[in-house]
């Protein structure tokens, strides 16, 4: 499987190249629109992860041209947090799915072996959904037995990473790498809070309990409860 990595920064684009030989692949990377342009348009590859920002011509315009000269290679491409605009134009443009910045390597790796997988016709998920709770990845919006309920930024973060492990435990380690971005072994403390707040958002009004303490090991969505 032969991937291309279009990422001007020198910093990600080593650690993808490196993280995705590891895996197994053949990796090029391309640090500039114009070079990630030429070689997506002229090489054959199986998956690009493509950065949006880039110094010369945008991921964009790269992403356009692609799919205009019909060329149906899987795109995942790279935006910078919160920017919901960039997600609606990308999938629009016909991208299959993207990641937010900064992510960890294996969430990376994960979405990568599920697009070639699913191979290049499939549509991209915009939704997660368990018992009567949904997420809309797009808008960023949650709902559970058809309420709306806000969350912040980083609760929805908590809630997306929880629900894509459903039924399996977290350490909190594993959170903070995810969510905060932060590897500590410490403090903790943040973490409990937060889910302490989503609880109170998605859980206490309603029932079955989605989140549970894995006392000593961490938290866990789990599905079973009342089904
Ligand atoms: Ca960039």
């Amino acid at each position: 499987m032969k991937l291309l990595i279009v990422e001007d920064e020198v910093k990600t684009s080593d650690y993808l190249r490196q993280g995705l030989s590891e895996a197994g692949f053949v990796v090029d990377v391309a640090r500039s629109g114009l070079d990630g342009h030429h070689l997506a348009m002229t090489e054959s590859y199986d998956l690009i992860v493509l950065d949006v920002m880039l110094p010369d011509i945008d991921g964009w315009q790269i992403l356009q041209a692609l799919r205009e000269a019909g060329r149906k290679t899987p795109v995942l491409f790279l935006t910078a947090r919160d920017n919901v605009d960039d997600r609606v134009r990308g999938l629009e443009l016909g991208a299959d799915d993207y990641l937010v910045k900064p992510f960890a390597f294996a969430e990376l790796l994960a979405r990568v072996r599920t697009l070639l997988r699913r191979g290049s016709a499939a549509v991209p998920e915009t939704t997660l959904a368990v018992a009567d709770l949904e997420l809309d990845l797009m808008r960023r919006r949650v709902t559970r037995a058809g309420r709306r309920i806000p969350l912040t930024g980083k609760e929805f973060a908590l809630l997306e990473l929880l629900i894509r492990h459903r039924d399996e435990v977290l350490p909190r380690s594993l959170i903070a790498s995810q969510v905060w971005d932060m590897n500590f072994d410490s403090d903790t403390n943040v973490i409990d809070v937060a889910i302490r707040r989503l609880r109170a958002k998605i859980d206490d009004e309603f029932e079955p309990k989605l989140i549970h303490t894995v006392r000593g090991m961490g938290y866990m969505l789990d599905t079973s409860a009342g089904a």
